[in-house]
């Protein structure tokens, strides 16, 4: 059984780089019994997704140069 400190760090990492069957499962399970490893996880895809928009939007910005 990992402690909240490895799954939590693992989640982090998981945002980043994809995540070894092992790693997820073991995510996968304390979050099952762990609920504050279960919020802290989503919340941080969350954030994550957020940014990924956010970013996004920045990219996208409309020309706003239409002056009359
Ligand atoms: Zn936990």
């Amino acid at each position: 059984m990992r402690s909240c400190r490895d799954i939590t760090a693992l989640v982090s990492q998981g945002l980043d780089k994809k995540l070894s069957l092992g790693e997820r499962l073991a995510i996968g399970l304390h979050v099952m019994m762990c609920s504050s490893c279960r919020n802290f996880q989503s919340q941080s895809q969350f954030i994550r997704r957020a940014a990924k928009g956010y970013i996004k939007n920045l990219h996208h910005q409309p020309d706003n140069k239409t002056e009359t």
